[in-house]
């Protein structure tokens, strides 16, 4: 399989030329040249693997340039009930009938990033062995991103990973999941500023292309297509254990934010996965709903992007989302160099026309919004009826699923995090006591010794603490 951009540079590169970087020399994103199809015979084979034998198939349609052997290694030691706390690793837990939860977030850091970042961290280290290379991740993150890194790349030969986080500002949860690792290859580093201070530091850094160069410098975001195709896996395995027989059709409730999840579930309808409905939630954060309902997408201003309690959701743009508008208008990287490049750098927003918009529907998306209000109103609901506590992120994807229910067709809720991280919230829906339960190797986390360095917001001392600290 070959990968193409989004923005129409036509060259076309190999998976593990492609892994280990970000954006298309052109700006663009990567896709596969096409996606390929899976019929019902197939889906028929795949319905009994275990998770570890569904990814290698379905990741050995994707990768050629990485031998079998090799890969199946890397899987089966990827997704193991070690990692992931269960045998099916994202098992479906019924609510209603015709309405079930499946779990994504039963990984180390207790959120969906991990199911495609424990992936990532083995291909890296496999990929910078194979090249005699090394890599330094540079990233910012305000929760779930730099922790699932972190978790992915601890120990990993090749790879050091530092991580800025605005200082004081994350959960103490989330501060002492990031900061307790004492593996040498990973940097905590505490900025003095808000999580856009942290970005903007990433940018500098990453914009001086000579020390970029020198030191090495990669990322590991949302839009790095290797974590994109890992996240298709768990699509099938949701079907697989929410109907009995190929031709039956399930949909998708997606608790969204950079689209990067949603658009996984976009590839595997692609392949031909009978995937009714893509339900794309959002919090009050609401650019991807608004283009869904209208047709128009538009980048939000910080003062126009809010701090909710469902924070890994809080966009001021989707990432991914180019990648899905690339398919819907029929792969014409002009067309897309001029809304994404051009209308979105000069207007901040561009509008499809009647026709281009008119084809979404065919695509399976629908989407709606969740509010603060509607997130402690359906964990109180599902907490109160059913006996089981989710989290805020998951309250969205639910409060929105449930509107788009189809009589016949199974509506799987993606479970993006597990309660324990948003406590808070928790206590302010349910009262004080009913205690989030965290998974054993947790409950004193924060009390374990810390290893980070705070520094004022300075790109040049970031810099410099990286110079020290890698060899050239
Ligand atoms: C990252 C994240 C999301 C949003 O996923 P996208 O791929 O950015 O759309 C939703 N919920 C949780 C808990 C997350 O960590």
């Amino acid at each position: 399989m070959k990968y193409i951009s989004t923005r129409g540079d036509k060259t076309e590169r190999g998976f593990s030329e492609i892994l280990l970087e970000g954006l298309a020399p052109d700006g663009g994103l990567y896709l596969p040249v096409a996606y390929p199809k899976v019929d019902a015979a197939t889906l028929a084979k795949w319905r009994g693997l275990s998770y570890a034998d569904l990814a290698f198939e379905i990741l050995s349609l994707y990768i050629d340039d990485i031998p079998a052997a090799d890969l199946r290694v890397l899987v089966d030691k990827t997704y193991t009930e070690a990692v992931f706390g269960t045998p099916q690793i994202v098992p479906l837990k019924s609510l209603e009938a015709g309405l079930c939860l499946e779990a994504l977030s039963n990984g180390p850091t207790l959120a969906f990033k991990d199911m495609a970042m424990q992936l990532l961290g083995n291909l890296f280290e496999y990929e910078l062995g194979r090249r005699g290379e090394t890599l330094n991740i540079l990233g910012a993150t305000s929760g779930d991103t730099g922790s699932a890194a972190e978790y992915a790349m601890r120990g990993k030969a090749g790879v050091n990973v530092f991580m800025l986080s605005p200082h004081g500002r994350m959960s103490p949860f989330q501060q002492a999941q990031m900061f307790s690792l004492q593996d040498a290859n990973i940097h905590n580093i505490a900025v003095e500023g808000v999580f856009d201070d942290c970005q903007d530091i990433v940018k500098a850094v990453s914009n001086d292309l000579a020390f970029k160069r020198q030191y090495r410098i990669g990322t590991v975001n949302s839009i790095n297509w290797a974590r994109l195709l890992a996240q298709v896996v768990y699509y099938f395995a949701g079907y697989f254990q929410a109907t009995k027989a190929e031709g039956e059709q399930v949909s998708f409730a997606v608790p969204s934010g950079n689209f990067g999840n949603v658009c996984a579930g976009h590839v595997a309808r692609m392949m031909g996965l009978p995937i009714a409905q893509l339900v794309v939630a959002t919090n009050e954060n609401n650019v991807l709903e608004e283009f869904f309902n209208t047709g128009t997408y538009r980048v939000r201003g910080s003062a126009e992007t809010f701090e909710t309690s469902s924070p890994s959701m809080d966009i001021s743009k989707a990432s991914n989302f180019e990648r899905f508008v690339f398919d819907l208008l029929g792969r014409e990287g002009a067309r897309i160099q001029a809304l994404f490049g051009a209308a979105l750098s000069k207007e901040g927003a561009f509008t499809l026309s009647t026709d281009e918009f008119a084809r979404v529907p065919a695509y399976g998306f629908v989407s709606g919004r969740s509010t603060h209000a509607d997130r402690l109103a359906t964990i109180r609901d599902t907490w109160q009826r059913f006996g089981v506590l989710i989290d805020t992120h998951t309250a969205d994807g639910l409060k929105v699923g449930r509107e788009h229910v189809q009589p016949g067709v199974p509506m799987i809720v993606l479970e993006t995090a597990l309660p324990a991280k948003f406590e808070a919230t928790i206590t302010e829906a349910l009262g004080a006591d009913v205690k989030a339960p965290r998974p054993a190797g947790l409950v004193d986390i924060e009390s374990r010794p810390k290893r980070f360095e705070v520094m004022p917001v300075d790109a040049a001392r970031v810099q410099r603490y990286i110079a020290e600290r890698v060899s050239i």
